[in-house]
Order: C-alpha cells, then sequence, then structure tokens
C-alpha cells in the first residue's frame, strides 16, 4: 500500500469515527507502537490505524473501508500470539475485538455457548463454571489469549492430550468475510452438513476473515481430578516416562514436561514447590469419573517410577494442585527473571523421539553460544524450546534465529512438524517447504483466494516469500486467476 497523506489519514480517520464511536480509533504514533508486535518481539510493524469495533456490522463496514481503500487489515485479539500472526505486516488497520468480549448466550442443556470474539479463554469457564461447566482449550495464556485467536490458531494447551485443539471444540462461527460479506460457517449442531467450513476457518491464521461470533461446546467438569508431579535426575528419565504411561493404555488429561533451567526459574519468580535440582519435572494430570481414579493414579506413579523418577508427589487438595499448575502456566513469564528476552519456539514430534530431539535441541543452542528453557506439553509431542536472549547484545537475535531454524528442521526430519500450536504466522513461513510440497503450498494458497480474493486480509502470513520457494526448488507457477489479474499471491 502507498503511504498515506497526513490529509487523507485524517479523514479516514474521522470517517471511522463517525462510524464506530469517539474514543474508537487510534492513530497517533505513540499510540500505534503497542501494537507493533504480538508475543513474539523479534519482528515489529507498524499499522496506520487501530479500531475498535463493538459490532459485526462496524467489522463488515471497517473491512469494506479497508477494500475500497486497497489498505491491508488483520484482526487481533490480545496479541499473546507467539508466531508474528497479527502483526500489520504491510501496514494498514489493526481490527481489535477487545470491545467484542462478552458471553452472548449459555444454552446448557445443549452443552454449548455463544461468545464474543474477545471474549477471554479463562472467562468463559469462570461464566459458566457455577453451573458445573467449563470450556475444555486451556492455552497457557488462557488468562489473556481471546477465543478469536484461538480459532485464527487452533489454539491447543495441556489438556488437549485427552480433549484435542480448538477445532474439536468449535461448532459455528459467524465471520465477516474479506469483501465485507457477513456469514456463519457451521451452527449449533454437532452434526453440519456440506462442506466443514467451521473447520477450514479454525486454523486459517486470520487470513480467510474475521470471526464475529463463535458457538463452542462446553463440557461437564469431571467428577475427580488427580495431580501428580514426578521428579527425575535425568531428562531421558522423563521422557521415557511420557512413553511408558501411554503404554500402558493411559490417556491423562495432561503430561506436561518442565526442564532444568525453567524449574529454577519458577521457583525463582513464584516458588511452587518443584525441587530446583532435578533435571526434570512432568506435571500429570488424571480427570474422569471418580471411580476408580485412585487405581489410575497408582498406576502412572508406578510408570514414573520404574522409569527412574526419584520422587512422585500427588497434590493433597485443590490448593496444592492450583501451585503446581500456576508454576506450569507462568513459566514463559518466569523467563524474564533470567533473561531480557526469549524466542519461543514451537515444534511437534512423534513422542518417541522425545529424548533424541531435546538432545539435539541442547546442542544446536550450545553451539550457538545461547542458552534455552524447556517446558513443554509431552504427551502431545509438542515441543517448546525457549531459547534465551539479549537483543542489546549485537548479532544475538541473529543467532537465535539460526538456532530456532535448526531446531524446525530437526523437528520435520524425524518426521514431525514445524508449528504444534503457534501457527506460522510470520515466523515461520520461511519453513513451510520442509513440510509442504509446491502442490501442497497452491492448494493451500487456491483456498486462501477464494476467501481472500485480493490478499488484503492479513497479508504477509503463512506463505513462503519467492526466496525461500527457489531455495527449496520449488516452482512459483503463477496461478490462472494471478494470470489474468484477478488474484496476487502474498
Ligand atoms: C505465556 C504464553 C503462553 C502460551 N501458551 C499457549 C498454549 O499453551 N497453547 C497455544 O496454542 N498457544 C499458546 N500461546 C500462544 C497464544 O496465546 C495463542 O496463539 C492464542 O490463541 C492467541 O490469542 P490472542 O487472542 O492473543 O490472538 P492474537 O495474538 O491477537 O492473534 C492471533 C491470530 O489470530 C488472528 N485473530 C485474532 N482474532 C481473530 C478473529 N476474531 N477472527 C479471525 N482471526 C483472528 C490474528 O489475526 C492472528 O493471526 C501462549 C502465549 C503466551 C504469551
Amino acid at each position: 500500500m502507498a503511504a498515506l497523506t497526513e490529509a487523507r489519514k485524517q479523514s479516514l480517520r474521522r470517517e471511522m469515527e463517525a462510524f464506530l464511536g469517539a474514543g474508537s480509533v487510534l492513530s497517533d504514533p505513540d499510540e500505534l507502537m503497542v501494537y507493533e508486535s504480538d508475543g513474539l518481539t523479534l519482528f515489529r510493524a507498524r499499522a496506520d490505524f487501530v479500531v475498535f469495533p463493538r459490532t459485526a456490522e462496524h467489522v463488515s463496514g471497517l473491512v469494506r473501508l479497508a477494500q475500497r481503500e486497497g489498505m491491508p487489515f488483520v484482526a487481533r485479539g490480545a496479541g499473546t500470539g507467539l508466531s508474528g500472526g497479527c502483526l500489520p505486516a504491510e501496514g494498514g488497520l489493526v481490527i481489535s475485538l477487545m470491545r467484542m468480549h462478552r458471553v452472548l448466550e449459555v444454552d446448557y442443556d445443549n452443552q454449548l455457548a455463544v461468545v464474543e470474539p474477545g471474549c477471554v479463554n479463562l472467562h468463559l469457564s469462570w461464566a459458566v463454571g457455577p453451573r458445573g461447566f467449563y470450556y475444555a482449550p486451556d492455552p497457557s495464556s488462557q488468562q489473556a489469549c481471546t477465543i478469536g485467536g484461538n480459532i485464527a490458531n487452533n489454539s491447543g494447551g495441556p489438556h488437549t492430550l485427552k480433549y484435542g485443539v480448538t477445532t474439536n471444540h468449535v461448532l459455528g462461527l459467524e465471520v465477516v468475510l474479506p469483501d465485507g460479506e457477513i456469514v456463519w460457517l457451521g451452527g449449533r449442531r454437532r452434526d453440519p452438513q456440506g462442506y466443514d467450513l467451521a473447520g477450514l476457518f479454525v486454523g486459517s491464521e486470520g487470513t480467510f476473515g474475521i470471526a464475529t461470533k463463535i458457538v463452542v461446546r462446553i463440557l461437564r467438569q469431571p467428577q475427580a481430578v488427580r495431580t501428580v508431579l514426578a521428579v527425575f535426575d535425568e531428562i531421558d528419565q522423563a521422557s521415557e516416562a511420557v512413553s511408558a504411561i501411554i503404554a500402558r493404555g493411559l490417556i491423562p488429561a495432561a503430561m506436561e514436561m518442565i526442564d532444568q533451567l525453567t524449574i529454577q526459574a519458577v521457583e525463582d519468580a513464584f516458588g511452587c514447590g518443584y525441587p530446583r535440582d532435578a533435571a526434570a519435572a512432568l506435571l500429570i494430570e488424571m480427570d474422569g469419573l471418580a471411580a476408580g481414579m485412585d487405581e489410575q493414579a497408582a498406576r502412572v506413579v508406578a510408570a514414573c517410577r520404574e522409569t527412574g523418577a526419584r520422587e512422585v508427589r500427588l497434590a493433597r487438595d485443590e490448593a496444592e494442585r492450583q501451585l503446581l499448575w500456576k508454576g506450569r502456566k507462568s513459566a514463559f513469564g518466569a523467563y524474564g527473571r533470567i533473561s531480557p528476552a526469549y524466542l519461543v519456539m514451537d515444534g511437534v514430534i512423534p513422542r518417541t523421539k522425545l529424548p533424541q530431539v531435546l538432545r539435539r535441541v541442547n546442542e544446536i543452542v550450545a553451539a550457538h553460544g545461547l542458552r534455552v528453557g524447556n517446558v513443554f506439553h509431552a504427551g502431545d509431542g509438542n515441543l517448546h524450546p525457549n531459547i534465551l536472549y539479549d537483543p542489546r547484545k549485537p548479532g544475538e537475535e541473529a543467532r537465535v534465529v539460526a538456532a530456532g531454524g535448526e531446531i524446525l528442521k530437526v523437528c520435520a526430519e524425524v518426521g514431525g512438524s514445524i508449528s504444534g500450536e503457534h501457527g506460522i504466522g510470520l515466523e515461520k513461513m520461511d519453513y513451510m517447504p520442509l513440510v509442504f510440497s509446491g502442490a501442497d503450498l497452491d492448494c493451500m494458497a487456491r483456498v486462501k483466494r477464494a476467501f481472500n480474493p485480493t490478499g488484503l486480509c492479513n497479508p504477509g502470513k503463512i506463505f513462503p516469500s519467492r526466496k525461500a520457494c527457489a531455495e527449496a526448488g520449488l516452482a512459483y507457477r503463477l496461478h490462472p486467476l494471478e494470470e489474468k489479474g484477478l488474484a496476487q499471491r502474498f
């Protein structure tokens, strides 16, 4: 987009304010700075405007205005994303959904809720908790992230091992398409007919339109929960315990691994009772019917002991359980105690490859002269190496990026993939050829064009650059629509 003149900027600002109401448009550089990045602070880009709609009609009007002006636009939830997904990579409009945060309806009999996209994930569980229900997908950022952001990234969380990721909990969506039309994809039923367009939208990282209402499943709270902390002197033993538990036919609700560096950061910050000298700890949670729960817990404890756990502790009460989870869920924040910055990597590997891949991760990071803390959803094989660095030290950011790329290659080599849950965004688009062929990417690009033919909706994300395609030996063929000048690839 050509830079806007100051006069044009002022006139657009007035037009949007007249439509949205006073206090709904930001355009001062100081205010825009807050929206320059998400949780991935390595990348920054400044929008021309940040706008705060309150209704789907507002969103639709803003999208139509952006199309009229040839101006890029991107939806933003809480900005906790870790792949640069809501970055205004090419300027234009950031459409913040944070004023659309209500739980609109709860239908307990049919176990569903209708929420606005800016509803904070945990607030939905708080809203339905008093009636004995909850919303299952629980990213570790659940105190801040929004359900709109969760559907865009198809987010996971500790409990996805048993309950699945966001897509398993979405029934329908009201969406403002990139041309401003408001449509419903899916609905309130569990057996949608026709194409599963809601399923297609979930995980599209804000490139297919903007969700303005979301129908989600809510679940009954389990009758019983048991939470175990297993402590190991070797990280390999902890990895083996994960496989041993699954091999016994047990499916815990969650199995999270925390390594020594992370344990120490968490203990410094919160004092959650993790042993500081342990090489790794596993936080394992089982939930379900009360009958048989103690026996299940005993089998988990036995599996941990057999693989070498030096201590296995069962949370005695809810307060102790909450404290153990606080350590895990606050781990990323705790790194702030030991490093000025860190890059949260996100890859996924077959669970059985955990020991080998963790060793490679440590070697790669050490070879770049950096430190890494690991805290991740081990049961899913979902890795989060967190590479610590100091952006003030010359060359350190470049080494972090290089180490991150090597880790993603290892994930792909062992049969895994380059994102377990944080999405591709801006961060990983040039690594897409590691796991997708040219034909795969072309198919995805065609689906994107069907929703987003002008490419103005969240441009510069997911698809590899021409340079990355050339390096991977992938043809960058023009699609017939591109040849006719009807669409452009970004
Ligand atoms: C401490 C911490 C822990 C985390 N733990 C986890 C975890 O356990 N599991 C996990 O999956 N992620 C985790 N994340 C990453 C992040 O929280 C998730 O990706 C989350 O879903 C982002 O939600 P958000 O509201 O912040 O979205 P944003 O960051 O604002 O946006 C994310 C993407 O969603 C798009 N988007 C936002 N709203 C809409 C909408 N209404 N319609 C269409 N597109 C939209 C944006 O354009 C962007 O592409 C963590 C992040 C942090 C900081």
